[in-house]
């Protein structure tokens, strides 16, 4: 059965979070409180990890509606706290500040992979990247391509960024990018028929995309100098100044990966993802790591088709459309081994395979949970998902141009946020008061 934390009762709780929202949040209320499931005991060897990674995070006997619905606004509610409580940036010691010796000193760039069309929207994106932070910082950028950039397009990029920061342009080898030789042409379109309604299913260039951000970008020779990258796309928006160097924030605080947002994924598009991940994972138990962000995977109450349709995956990633990864991690066996397994079983294309789900799931099994940062006070939207954090009213660090906690534009997409389910299962104590 569940168990709630001894003299606390459940409704107790909610009821108290409802009438005093940030305040109590912000004095010391745990999430982890409400233990539904949890077994409590650590996984002692890779076996019984395994055992535990294909049960899920909430037995189905004890999933009626009342659970559902109680866990549901808990997650709602702590999402909300977490958002609305004013913050600025990681108290630790020792941040980067601009101007300090070490400022702008890490092995780091930021990753543009784009198209001429996409200039307008990219521009935007470093436009607002550059007031925000790298004005202060100067870190080189790499753009990259699978088709050749015009001069037009490399001209404006240097005159829409400061004079004198270090740009470098690449094309993207067509063996990191096109079809691979294990895959069938006629075939991919065969199943790209079936998968009719998923985003993008259709575009072989997409589906390259994928399987290039997935297994292959950190390879490319203008990476290859760079240990830590950030990912930039068209047309997003930061709304915040970050004023300390958050690759040095990375490496002295030993993260490896920097998210924002944190969404379900549509489950038509990795059918068997999750069931193959379980094949590779009984080949080598070994690479998975013992504190690992287990429960964030297996969670089944809040998008339980998702779970149904993948055989046991909850579908949450980290939007990849921004990510600042410490690439050495990727050169590592684990991931470079997953991804060769991956790509054998031909997912990239006969399916629909994200590199936010395969990067994600990656992470969550491989790594140490505590080496995943959620960048809060980074405010940051993609269309059509935002994360938007409080400021102290005597801050002037935002820009007003987003709304604390707000998320999405539709009301139907709330459910789609699995920040509360990272926040209740996979930080802990130290994460929560990192701000
Ligand atoms: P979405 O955010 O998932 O809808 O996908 P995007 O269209 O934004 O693509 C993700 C990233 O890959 C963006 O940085 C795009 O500019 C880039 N991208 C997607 N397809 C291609 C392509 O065919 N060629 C190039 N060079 N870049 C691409
Ligand atoms: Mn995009």
């Amino acid at each position: 059965g569940y168990q709630l934390a001894s003299g606390y009762g459940y409704t107790d709780v909610l009821s108290e979070m409802a009438s005093k929202p940030y305040r109590w949040y912000a004095t010391g209320y745990n999430p982890q409180m409400l233990n539904y499931n949890v077994n409590g005991t650590q996984p002692e060897t890779s076996r019984e990890l395994l055992d535990k990674l294909r049960s899920p995070l909430v037995d189905n006997e004890l999933l009626d509606r009342k659970v559902v619905d109680d866990l549901l606004k808990e997650r709602k509610q702590i999402y909300w706290n977490t958002l609305h409580t004013p913050i600025t940036e990681p108290k630790v010691d020792g941040l980067v500040r601009p101007g300090d010796k070490l400022a702008g000193s890490s092995r780091a760039c930021f990753l543009c992979l784009v198209r001429n069309e996409d200039l307008e929207e990219i521009i935007g994106s470093i436009q607002e990247l550059e007031e925000q932070f790298n004005r202060d910082f100067n870190y080189p950028y790499v753009f990259l391509n699978d088709g050749e950039f015009t001069e037009d397009f490399k001209n404006a990029i240097r005159k829409a960024l400061p004079k004198d920061r270090n740009i470098e342009f690449g094309n993207v080898a067509p063996s990191l990018w096109d079809l691979p030789p294990n895959i069938n042409e006629e075939e991919f379109k065969e199943h790209m028929k079936k998968l009719g309604g998923i985003q993008h299913a259709d575009q072989l260039s997409y589906h390259n995309m994928c399987r290039f951000y997935s297994k292959s970008f950190y390879h490319h020779p203008l990476l290859k100098k760079y240990k830590y990258t950030w990912r930039v796309e068209p047309g997003v928006h930061f709304y915040c100044k970050i004023e300390y160097d958050v690759f040095q924030f990375m490496q002295m605080n030993d993260k490896i990966y920097g998210y924002v947002l944190n969404l379900y994924d549509s489950p038509e598009s990795i059918e068997t993802l999750w069931t193959k991940t379980l094949s590779f994972l009984r080949e080598h138990p070994y690479y998975l790591n013992e504190n690992c962000a287990h429960e964030w995977i297996r969670d089944n109450v809040q998008k339980p088709n998702n779970y149904e349709i993948t055989h046991g995956y909850s579908t949450c990633h980290f939007w990849t459309n921004f990510e600042i990864m410490d690439m050495d991690w990727l050169r590592e066996p684990a991931y470079e081994a997953y991804m060769e397994y991956l790509d054998s079983q031909k997912g990239f294309y006969y399916e629909r395979w994200g590199d936010a789900p395969v990067r994600s799931l990656a992470l969550a099994l491989f790594a140490d949970r505590r080496r995943i940062h959620w960048f809060r006070d980074v405010a940051y939207s993609h269309f059509p998902y935002t994360n938007c954090p409080a400021c102290p009213e005597d801050s002037d660090r935002c820009n007003g141009d987003c709304r604390p906690g707000f998320f999405v534009p539709w009301d139907n997409l709330e459910v789609e946020n699995c920040q509360a389910t990272w926040i209740k299962y996979i930080m802990d104590q130290k994460d929560l008061d990192m701000y």
